[in-house]
């Protein structure tokens, strides 16, 4: 397989040269084949999802495929517009001229995806960078093997090789790919490994999108309503065996109420899971690598709840921490598991404090009625996104864009904002030549740079 890397992108790079990704309507026609290929193909889907880590069919529905479609639906609704050159108004100082901004694809992109939503954090960047016209090698997760064979089947079933392929690997295959000269490189996983690439994209300048975790906080004060609050974390924190970037990763409570939220999320807990062990709507770790980190997180710390784990079928409970010190190893990095540690706060200061503690994170809730205290920590935090008296949710409108800052990730997408990470902006003026304005010409004239002035300040 590494040695074909070479071949496969010289093909793609001399697809690409025939325009024939230009057409918009062929575009449009391989992602309807797209979109019939994954609806066929739910039930292997599920199966795939559910042999790699025991992925629940309701939540792959709601958090893969379903996505997955509706991201489809946008692109084919809405390509024709979204591709059209777009006329902007001109600059008078550029009169007579007509501008616009044409759309064009960059040209052969590499899509990098983690194993942890493997099938849409794969399929969604294909689709926009497909929609605006680029070809696409795609690398999927290795530790998803099921349905990382799903997702190259499909889109060998649908794709022209030179269109779009996936190559399949881990670290060795990636290290190979990062090295080849692409037109744009998409990127979702860890911090570390985001470093990686943005190196190795630095030797070509090739532009980058980094979609990358961190550790997402989540406040709660104390004018909440405790058991829908308590109910709508459960749901966000435990949702793929909190294997989740967005997940809340830690909770900072009003010391008030703390005790009576650890009651409701215990409540909650059971509602959802009763022994959790035996339940088929909670996953497992995706693997003992992962599991051994996470199960050495529960040392040294006080469990208020859960705590229990089954090697042998990667089995972690939904497991609460009670006050775990910043510099314990569960505060230390993106816990990526089950385990939910909860601090308290007396003051604003206190949340500022432990907040600013960390890099910038990728999500912030905040469960308030209070709309002055939610309104300035939105404004007052650097934070990719988020929710108010949710979590996740944010994720699920493609009207919305989703991506990080600073060390959480570069860039955005979902919907149009997809469509734009993969797209080109092309500025072009089409100059008239009916009348052509002299005064721009050398040789330069005191009065001309007078009138110059004027026209600047009159219409700049
Ligand atoms: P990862 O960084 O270990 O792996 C991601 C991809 O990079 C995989 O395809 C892997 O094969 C490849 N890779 C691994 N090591 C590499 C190396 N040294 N050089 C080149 N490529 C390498 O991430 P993961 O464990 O698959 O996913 C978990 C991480 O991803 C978490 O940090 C999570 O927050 C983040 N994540 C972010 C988002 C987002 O949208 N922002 C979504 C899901 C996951």
């Amino acid at each position: 397989m590494l040695n074909n890397i070479p071949d496969i992108i010289s093909n793609q790079k001399a697809f690409f040269n025939t325009q024939k990704t230009k057409d918009v309507s062929f575009r449009i026609n391989v992602l309807k084949k797209l979109k019939q290929a994954i609806i066929s193909r739910e039930k292997d889907i599920f199966e795939a999802l559910h042999n790699d880590f025991k992925k629940p069919s309701f939540e792959a529905f709601l958090s893969e495929n379903g996505l997955v479609i509706a991201e489809i639906n946008l692109a084919i609704k809405h390509l024709k517009s979204w591709s059209k050159p777009e006329r902007v108004k001109s600059s008078v100082l550029l009169f007579p001229s007509k501008d616009y901004i044409y759309k064009s694809p960059y040209g052969t992109v590499l899509i990098i995806g983690p194993w942890n939503y493997p099938f849409q954090l794969a399929i969604n960047p294909l689709i926009m960078a497909i929609a605006a016209g680029n070809t696409v090698v795609l690398k999927p997760s290795e530790l998803t093997p099921n349905t990382s064979q799903l997702v190259a089947d499909i889109v060998k079933d649908i794709f022209p090789k030179e269109m779009a392929t996936v190559v399949q690997g881990s670290v060795d295959v990636s290290t190979e790919l990062l090295k080849q000269h692409w037109d744009y490189i998409f990127f979702t996983g860890s911090v570390s490994v985001g470093k990686i690439v943005a190196q190795a994209a630095a030797k070509h300048l090739t532009p980058v999108t980094l979609e990358l975790g961190g550790k997402s906080p989540c406040i709660i004060d104390d004018t909440t309503n405790l058991n829908l609050t308590a109910k709508r974390l459960v749901w966000g924190k435990f949702f793929n065996g909190g294997q989740t970037c967005i997940a809340p990763d830690y909770l900072i409570v009003k010391t008030s109420i703390k005790n009576d939220l650890i009651d409701a999320l215990k409540n909650e807990i059971l509602k959802a899971y009763g022994d959790a062990k035996n339940s088929e709507d909670y996953p497992r770790i995706i693997n003992r690598k992962n599991f051994t980190r996470l199960t050495q997180l529960l040392k040294g710390v006080t469990i208020a709840f859960g705590g229990d784990y089954n090697e042998e079928e990667l089995y972690l409970a939904p497991t609460l921490i009670d006050e775990p010190p910043l510099d314990s190893e569960v505060m230390k990095d993106e816990i990526f598991g089950p385990i939910l540690p909860i601090l308290s706060y007396e003051t604003e200061d206190d949340i500022t404090s432990i907040i600013q503690h960390f890099d910038r994170p990728l999500s912030l809730y905040v469960f308030s009625k209070n709309k002055r205290f939610v309104e300035n920590t939105i404004e007052k935090f650097s934070f990719g996104g988020g929710a108010i008296n949710d979590t996740l949710i944010h994720y699920g409108n493609a009207n919305l864009p989703f991506g990080g800052i600073g060390a959480s990730g570069i860039g955005a997408y979902h919907g149009k904002f997809g469509f734009d990470t993969f797209t080109h902006n092309k500025a072009i003026v089409k100059r008239g030549n009916w009348v052509d304005p002299p005064f721009r010409y050398a040789p330069y004239s005191t009065s001309n740079l007078r009138l110059i002035k004027t026209m600047f300040k009159w219409f700049s």
